[in-house]
């Protein structure tokens, strides 16, 4: 497994190769990371896994400094995964004064994007910088983060990138919980508890599947007595709503041939978590 730090080198060890998958993380990885390296492997001749803390989707009063960070078990699970290369960039990966910024102009400020205000737009960003330096076929993400995924894959269609973009299953932990590098800052009792997020989830599911709520006003009132539900365990929820999958805007019904999902933010124990759920 090599292991590159700086840009120059990876263009020199990748070049002409046309085959390559990408899995970007941010690290402390768990199995939700490790299940998307083990599609790329299987996938494509070489696989490249990159570990960057990108402050540009930081906001400032966010967790940049404390973000969890264990690198050296991150490379011995990648090495384990037989991992071809490992992208680590330096404070250097920006240009000085860097500039140009990708935003999505209908959901940078919806959902998440609502209280993490700039979050969308350095995602977009450094995935893009990453698709320029590694020009993947094949690039990696994972359901957990839905509104990341359908923004990545809506700039590569927008912007004509030349990359499939795959999501894969989220990942979770036996009580239902999704793996996140974030329930670090969880105790484990904590965690235990916090499974009542996908516990909320699959009950809305179940009630929406229902073909006699498919109405505006049943659909309206599963969501409110969902959010009752979600803040009996919790301090808050930042949103529960019900998305058509196509365009991420809030569905009111559920029309046939569509699929929808339920995306939700709850603060818990000063936790931010976040999960979502196919309809
Ligand atoms: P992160 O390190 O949190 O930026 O995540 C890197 C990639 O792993 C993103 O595509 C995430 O969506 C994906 N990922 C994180 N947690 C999970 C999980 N529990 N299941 C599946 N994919 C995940």
């Amino acid at each position: 497994m090599k292991i590159i730090h700086d840009k120059k080198s990876l263009i020199k060890k990748i070049q002409s190769n046309s085959n390559i998958g990408f899995v970007p993380t941010m690290g402390f990885l768990h199995d939700g990371h490790l299940s998307l390296v083990k599609q790329s492997k299987l996938e494509n001749e070489t696989t490249i896994v990159s570990i960057f803390v990108n402050p540009l989707q930081f906001g400032k009063n966010e967790d940049l400094d404390s973000y969890p960070r264990d690198h050296e078990k991150d490379l011995d699970l990648l090495k384990k995964e037989n991992v071809d290369i490992v992208f680590f960039p330096q404070d250097d990966f920006y240009h000085p004064h860097h500039q140009t910024i990708i935003q999505n102009s209908s959901i940078r400020h919806k959902y998440c994007g609502a209280t993490r205000k700039n979050h969308f737009d350095g995602v977009l960003t450094v995935v893009a910088k990453f698709f320029n330096l590694i020009r993947p076929k094949i690039a990696y993400f994972g359901e957990k983060d839905f509104q990341q995924f359908f923004l990545i894959k809506k700039m590569t269609t927008d912007l004509d990138f030349l990359v499939d973009v795959k999501p894969s299953a989220t990942i979770r932990e036996n009580n239902g919980l999704a793996m996140s590098s974030r329930n670090k800052y969880l105790s484990q009792q904590q965690r235990e508890k916090a499974s009542f997020i996908y516990q909320a989830l699959k009950r809305a599911k179940e009630k929406i599947n229902n073909k006699e709520n498919s109405n505006e006003q049943n659909i309206s009132k599963i969501i409110k007595d969902t959010i009752l539900e979600l803040k009996s365990y919790c301090s808050s929820v930042e949103y529960l709503v019900l998305v058509d999958e196509q365009t991420l805007m809030e569905a009111s019904i559920i029309e046939k041939n569509k699929n929808y999902r339920l995306l939700v933010a709850v603060q818990y124990c000063s936790v931010r978590l976040i999960d979502n759920l196919a309809i």
